[in-house]
């Protein structure tokens, strides 16, 4: 059983969209992973498949039905252990780790919001993971069910070549990457590290570890934190 993507959407249309295309689209079409798409419009009510109305309490904007989201929930067949994942800007912010955790599982059941988002009971009653992609208001969850998708298709064993192995890269140790140099050895007058040209590679591994922890205290103090506190070794790097 392939690794599954279910995805409950008012646009299925834009699914598998840019996923279809390069290594995530070449494992879509082996069959590495599916792509379950369900109108959520299917399951709505009346003459109209109603899927939303007014919030109690008024305000702008329209709500999402818990009843409906509820029976489109239903009518996935989820596969065990396959976590419900609801992508909204009020969620936990989506980490690598999180990442890792679904690749590594049966597949995801991906629930995309419009309008003001979902009705919370239905989050609720069905202990639905609430996860954000950044912080910053998106028009639908489509482009962040997107998101997370390419980061878990990549995981999945035989996507990736050894030529773009994610042992190494940004968060696989809870670091930024080092910075990457290609030919030519100057462009512009700029030049690359001595130490990249030199065949030590001892020194070269050295420099890319300090490299990884300069960027990442520069760039990410609370990245740099959360390693500094779980790391049992001495950071090679001063603060
Ligand atoms: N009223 C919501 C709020 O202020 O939190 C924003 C709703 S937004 C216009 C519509 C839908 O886009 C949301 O229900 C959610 O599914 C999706 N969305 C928007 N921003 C997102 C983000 N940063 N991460 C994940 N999903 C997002």
């Amino acid at each position: 059983m392939s690794w599954t993507a279910t995805i409950l959407t008012l646009f299925p249309e834009m699914f598998p969209g840019p996923l279809g295309q390069s290594l995530a689209g070449r494992a879509l079409e082996n069959g590495t992973w599916n792509c379950d798409v369900r109108d959520l419009r299917a399951f709505g009510l009346g003459r109209h498949n109603a899927v939303d109305d007014t919030p109690f309490g008024g305000g702008a904007g329209m709500v999402m039905r818990a009843d409906v989201v509820d029976t489109a929930l239903d009518s996935v067949s989820r596969q065990d252990g396959a976590p419900c994942v609801y992508l909204t800007p009020r969620g936990r912010p989506l980490a690598q780790a999180d990442i890792r955790r679904y690749a590594a599982g049966p597949g995801v059941t991906l629930l995309c919001g419009r309008y003001e988002g979902v009705d919370e009971r239905v989050l609720e009653a069905r202990s639905i993971e609430q996860v954000s992609i950044g912080d910053y208001v998106l028009s639908g969850g489509e482009t962040a069910a997107l998101v997370l998708l390419d980061a878990c298709v990549r995981l999945l064993p035989g996507v990736m070549g050894s030529a773009e192995s994610g042992v190494e890269e940004s968060f696989s140790d809870g670091l930024l990457e080092y910075p990457h140099y290609t030919r030519p050895a100057e462009w512009q007058g700029r030049t690359v590290p001595d130490v990249l040209l030199s065949g030590n590679h001892a020194a070269i591994a050295r420099w890319r570890r300090e490299q990884s922890e300069r960027v990442t205290r520069e760039r990410r103090p609370d990245l740099w934190a959360a390693h500094l506190s779980h790391s049992s070794s001495r950071p090679s790097v001063q603060e």
